[in-house]
């Protein structure tokens, strides 16, 4: 790993940056990074102190001031840059995801993937910052919108997706103009620092002024200062509900804008029109890939009756055949826990599950031995539950799959909307009544909801985010680049005289 680190430019490992500029240099407090793939201590981090807090929002400030001022399609080009150089650090910082996070390698991966597909998006994007044109009442008169940036825009990522989350918020939030100021999870500080060092050399290439991306490290009470900061005017916070509860309150407090995008507890219902090839495999990937822990893995299966003991079976079987271990050899399919807390949540969830009469249909544990000394690894586990289960209304980050049985289909969709959370949800059928209901405005109330394939996976082109508890914000593809613009609507009055709108007269 510490070849991989070289590769990717961090040897002097500490924080409080903006571009290129290293602010604080070992001293102060500091987060250590273990692998919660073999336990061991990676790195030291050290944090973003008050002092270097405040001169780098200082830097970001004068940073914007020029590079709004830079064409929307020369900053597209920049960004172009960007993903030339992740497309040539894939293999490293997918390395790095992997082993600092724990996920597979291929997901470690996929989610520079996706950091490179948005860097593309965006680049498009950066002649496509469309506003409307209107038809004024009045004669003689123009209207029209336009969209301008913001300001300085701040980051605040989870530890599951240590690297995509920031890019999909940065590319959109660069390409309108602004600039930003990432706090990422204390549990993945490497992941950030990887992904600003190679960012800062495609901007000193490119002469941007200093102070465009800005890295903070620390927990969340560094988090906590961005929701509270009035030079920070759009918060995208991406994390748990209790956080975007916090951050929700203190943006909204100063009238700030925030984007939320907090937890899911996704669903997919299984009809008897069910292709099972399709759903077992969907079913399988969202509830044990990144072992469970994605916003949008699946939790809860909803199953038809009649079909109920073959999915069943058909789960059993898969399940058997899956490798836990280490997330770089390729040959395992599930890889660790973060860390030993969440190990906890997910003991604490089965203990919850026993205790609520839930059926054990292959029963989870705490791995232990050789290949599991981090302590982080989990047995993935299907436990059929009752649908009012106060477990099942909870998203508990780990690899855990309720099994819920329905008869109508109506109640079915009552199911899946019974829980706070509306991120994503999957209907799995053939049956071409069920799927449009399932997406008509009686259906799911869920941001996402898909048809024969699962919760998880989510492209770049679509926007990203959820409902209810899950925040209501959207990110990534589609129109989510107005959220980090300010809307002007303007009016041109070219002829000789000013009629008022709404035909009101005004003589003097
Ligand atoms: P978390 O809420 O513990 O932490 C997320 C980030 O918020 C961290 O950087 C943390 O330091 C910061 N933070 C925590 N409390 C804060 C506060 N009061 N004020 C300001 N900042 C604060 O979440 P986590 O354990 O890192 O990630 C898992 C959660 O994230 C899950 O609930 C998951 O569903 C959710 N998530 C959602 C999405 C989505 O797009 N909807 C994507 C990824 C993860």
């Amino acid at each position: 790993m510490q070849n991989i680190l070289h590769q990717l430019g961090i040897q002097a490992i500490n924080s409080g940056t903006s571009t290129g500029t290293w602010w604080e240099e070992e001293k102060g407090e500091f987060i250590e990074s273990f692998s919660p793939v073999d336990g061991k201590k990676i790195a030291t981090v050290f944090c973003t102190s008050h002092a270097a807090y405040n001169l780098i929002i200082n830097k970001a400030e004068q940073a914007f001031k020029e590079w709004r001022l830079w064409p929307a399609p020369r900053r597209g080009e920049v960004i172009r840059q960007v993903g030339e150089a992740l497309r040539k650090n894939k293999d490293e910082l997918g390395r790095l995801v992997s082993y600092e996070m724990g996920k597979s390698l291929q997901e470690g991966w996929g989610e520079v993937q996706e950091m490179i597909d948005i860097c593309d998006f965006s680049v498009g994007l950066s002649r496509q910052l469309h506003g409307l044109t209107m038809h004024s009442e009045r004669p003689g008169h123009r209207m029209y919108e336009q969209w301008h940036p913001l300001g300085i825009v701040g980051i605040i990522s989870a530890f599951n997706f240590p690297v995509a989350v920031w890019s999909w918020n940065t590319m959109l939030a660069w390409v309108c103009g602004n600039v930003t100021i990432w706090k990422p999870s204390e549990k993945t500080p490497l992941c950030a620092v990887a992904c600003q060092k190679i960012v800062a050399d495609v901007f000193q290439k490119n002469g941007l002024p200093e102070g465009v991306s800005n890295l903070i490290t620390g927990d969340k009470v560094l988090g906590e200062k961005i929701a509270s900061d009035t030079h920070v005017p759009l918060v995208s916070a991406t994390g748990s509900t209790r956080m975007g509860k916090s951050v929700g309150a203190a943006v909204g407090g100063r009238l700030g804008r925030s984007l939320l995008e907090l937890g899911g507890n996704n669903a997919i219902i299984i009809t008897p029109d069910a292709d099972l090839n399709i759903a077992i495999r969907a079913a399988i990937f969202g509830a044990v890939g990144t072992a469970g822990q994605r916003c949008t893995s699946t939790r809860r299966l909803i199953i038809h009756e009649d079909i109920f003991e073959t999915v069943k079976d058909r789960l059993v079987a898969a399940y058997s055949q899956l490798q836990i271990g280490n997330p770089l050899d390729e040959a395992n399919h599930v890889g660790p826990l973060i860390d030993k807390s969440a190990v906890e949540q997910y003991q604490h969830a089965l203990e919850q599950c026993r205790k609520e009469g839930g059926i054990f249909i292959i029963e989870g544990k705490v791995l232990e031995g050789d290949r599991f000394e981090s302590g982080c690894y989990v047995k993935p586990c299907i436990v059929a539950v009752k649908p009012d289960s106060q477990i099942v209304q909870q998203e508990t980050f780990a690899p855990i799959l309720y099994l819920i049985t329905y008869r109508d289909f109506e109640e079915a969709i009552a199911i899946q909307n019974s829980v706070p959370q509306g991120l994503s949800s999957a209907i799995m059928t053939l049956n071409l009544r069920e799927a449009e209901q399932f997406l008509s405005v009686t259906g799911s109330d869920c941001g996402i909801a898909n048809v024969n394939i699962g919760t998880s996976g989510a492209e770049i082109g679509g926007a990203f985010g959820g409902e209810k508890e899950t925040g209501g914000g959207r990110e990534s593809g589609s129109d989510a680049w107005k959220n980090y613009m300010r809307r002007q609507t303007n009016t041109i009055n070219y002829s000789s005289i000013l009629p008022l709108a709404q035909g009101i007269k005004f003589e003097i």
